[in-house]
């Protein structure tokens, strides 16, 4: 069976040739004997892969030496508690903005170590807009304010950076990063999972500036002190080797893609094509505005929602792969992260066109 088109929205496509290099690295990575997996975390072949990784992270994104960058354990949920305990240094309230179900999850968790205050939120319309910045009630006293630049689940992107002045910016770049350039200089701390555009699940990236290190709250779990992290290297304990090293292999692929800008062209591409097929058809339909839609996440609904599975069906037969929606929005979503080829989009355009002339 050959490689099919995978929609998921996370853990999502990696690129074939990754996959590839991968295995063909497996048993015997480059004549040491051994598969990366089987490797001591402190071997000098092992820190050598790693620091690579960190490296082509930082080429790629352009993160300069005032920033760490950290390859931690526990996904990006496990932020949503690490970012109050590391970063309040001492204030009591933290700014964020409520745009849909991440949002929603990460204000959760924050509240149960800090003061939150929601400065500014689209709930009640849906969450088809991100709220206009000149609008947000943020504090000055906040000890930083958070942000979720692309809603996973909700297919909703905010249009522009906000500027936080001096409060620092944290976002949750984990269904957007490494799509487009970005300016890394904009912001206090940027995490992500790895399950979409970086790697295997499990792996969350994190790329903190220094001079917010050192002020964690004493009840801080050591694991989730960014300051033991970054003097460990990410090697408090045993980090996630195998993973570190499949988003370096990432990483690279990214570079010989032509990097961030080559990446934002495609993507730009693809999201265009997709959502212009969707507006111009009376069938299917999005729900956001379009200067918020998610390159990335692209949610739609049929006219008729009792075709849904008949939808789904007729996909999976074309290999056209886990279109469903989220559970807690229904409908389909294609997720379409770098690793989704244009020829996957145009695929998906085709069926979508026939679908609808044989049942619209
Ligand atoms: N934030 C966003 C924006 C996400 O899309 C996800 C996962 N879909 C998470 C956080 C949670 O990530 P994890 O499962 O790695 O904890």
């Amino acid at each position: 069976m050959s490689r099919q088109y995978n929609f998921c929205a996370g853990p999502a496509a990696l690129p074939t040739a990754v996959l590839e290099r991968a295995r063909e690295e497996m048993l015997d990575w480059r004549g040491t004997g051994m598969s990366v997996m089987e490797m001591s975390h402190r071997s000098e072949t092992y820190v050598g892969i790693a620091q690579q990784a960190e490296q082509d992270l930082r080429d790629l994104m352009g993160i300069s030496d005032d920033y760490a960058v950290l390859f931690l354990q526990g996904g990006a949920s496990s932020q949503f508690s690490a970012i109050p305990l590391n970063l309040l240094r001492g204030h009591e309230s933290a700014d964020y903005i409520n745009t849909g179900n991440w949002s929603k999850k990460a204000i959760a968790e924050a509240r149960r170590f800090a003061d939150v205050n929601v400065a500014a939120s689209s709930e009640a319309n849906g969450f088809i807009d991100v709220p206009d910045p000149d609008t947000w009630q943020t504090r000055s006293d906040a000890a930083y304010l958070h942000v979720t630049p692309n809603e996973t689940i909700g297919g909703l992107a905010y249009d522009r950076l906000p500027d936080s002045g001096d409060v620092p910016l944290v976002a949750d770049m984990s269904s957007t990063i490494l799509s487009r350039p970005l300016d890394v200089s904009r912001f206090g701390m940027i995490y992500a999972g790895a399950q979409k555009n970086i790697g295997p699940s499990g792996l969350v990236v994190v790329i903190v500036r220094r001079d917010l290190l050192g002020h964690a709250s004493p009840a801080t779990p050591t694991m989730m002190d960014y300051k033991v992290q970054a003097d460990s290297g990410s090697m408090y304990n045993t980090p996630a080797t195998y993973s570190w090293y499949l988003a370096g292999l990432v990483f690279q692929w990214l570079k010989e893609q032509g990097g961030l800008e080559a990446m934002e062209t495609i993507n730009r591409r693809k999201a265009d094509k997709l959502y212009g097929f969707i507006d111009q058809s009376d069938f299917y339909a999005n729900p956001i505005v379009p200067a918020f839609r998610s390159w990335m996440n692209v949610p739609f609904t049929l006219a008729d929602d009792r075709l849904d599975s008949e939808f789904l069906q007729g996909a999976e037969a074309r290999g056209l792969l886990n279109l469903k929606g989220h559970r807690s929005v229904g409908g389909m979503r294609a997720s379409i992260y770098n690793a989704m080829p244009e020829s996957g989009v145009d695929a998906l355009i085709d069926y979508m066109a026939s679908f609808e002339k044989e049942r619209g």
